[in-house]
């Protein structure tokens, strides 16, 4: 059952919420005043409350709903978007390990997230076959010591919070232990959408590590950013933790310069610094999201007219088996 208030919503705790979320139509359609559609899909549809609530009821165009709504165009097959548009997989290196860019490696930690991003670029990633387990530890740290360039540790999944803190702790220490490593960073949408995340117990492990700890969070437009998550950003601030955000550039969801702008604008107020502005990675599912190169670059020529430098993102592309991501210029 659906807690009927903001504050009763936010009683719970997160675990909770991570049981809870929307998992199908009818509950959507249902808590939205909406109808929804059923569509065929091995992604399924999950939406945490915290985030739902910040859904306007009755508006099918709502930017966080097209965000999660499975829509039948997923189903459609299009030139150019594959099951691995990153090509990850020619790049795990032992269990868990994907090691693309000079001086960082990627730990793969959970397939599990809390929401389902219907643009994900690893929602056909074969998780089981590559996410880390507790055994294969002992291959991290031999693969960082052979190669002394290596000085930051990204933990990513899915969503790695979605671990409990203690397996967090205990991997925040064994990382900690390696010392050529001063970097942990951790790419998180939970911040965003169960912002009751940030807890006492996280900020414990946090607070302990000797590690410069940067949290890259994810929300892709103003309105993911309600004051829950601003507390919780302001948390991780105060345990010293640096906080980035990427978002995705995605049709209909914030392709429009007033959204970026606002979005900049939210996320400076929160305390977070505008890092990425992704073009979509073409995964096979998405393509209905896309939006050309050039409508990208336009509008990040326009938010520099409109936004202080510093709360301009940078616009780029992921290119398989390029040695940066690219920059997309007019
Ligand atoms: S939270 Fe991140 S990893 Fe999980 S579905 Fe969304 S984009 Fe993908």
């Amino acid at each position: 059952m659906i807690p009927r208030t903001d504050s009763a919503l936010h009683e719970h705790s997160w675990q909770w919420h991570l049981q809870n979320g929307i998992r199908n139509t009818n509950d959507l359609a249902e808590a939205l005043g909406i109808e929804v559609e059923e569509v065929p899909t091995e992604f399924p549809l999950l939406i945490p409350l915290p985030y739902l609530n910040r859904i306007t009821k009755g508006d099918t165009k709502d930017p966080l709903l097209l965000q999660v709504l499975p829509r039948k165009e997923e189903n459609d097959i299009s030139t150019g978007f594959s099951t691995d548009p990153l090509m990850e997989i020619p790049h795990a290196h032992e269990p868990g390990i994907i090691h693309k860019y000079k001086g960082r490696i990627l730990i793969i930690t959970t397939g599990a997230c809390a929401i389902n991003c219907r643009y994900c670029f690893r929602r056909h990633f074969p998780y089981n076959d590559f996410q880390l387990s507790k055994k294969d530890w002992s291959s991290v740290t031999s693969y960082v010591e052979q190669d002394p360039s290596i000085r930051e540790v990204i933990l990513s999944g899915g969503d790695p919070l979605v671990m409990p803190d203690n397996r967090l702790s205990e991997l925040a220490q064994a990382i900690g232990s390696l010392t050529q490593i001063t970097n942990l960073r951790i790419h998180t949408r939970l911040p965003v959408v169960i912002p009751q995340r940030i807890n006492n117990e996280l900020l414990a492990w946090v607070n302990q590590s000797k590690l410069h700890i940067v949290f890259v969070i994810h929300a892709n437009h103003a309105k993911e950013l309600d004051v829950h998550v601003e507390r919780a950003i302001n948390r991780l601030r105060s345990a010293n933790v640096t906080v980035l955000n990427q978002s995705v550039l995605l049709k209909g969801v914030n392709d429009n310069i007033g959204s970026l702008v606002d979005l900049s604008w939210r996320l400076s107020q929160a305390g977070v610094i505008p890092y990425y502005l992704h073009a979509l990675d073409k995964v096979a599912g998405a393509a209905h999201y896309d939006v050309s190169d050039k409508a990208g670059a336009e509008l990040t020529r326009q938010m520099r007219d409109q936004l202080p430098g510093y709360l301009v993102p940078k616009l780029v592309r992921e290119t398989p088996g390029a040695d940066a991501k690219c920059e997309i210029k007019l």
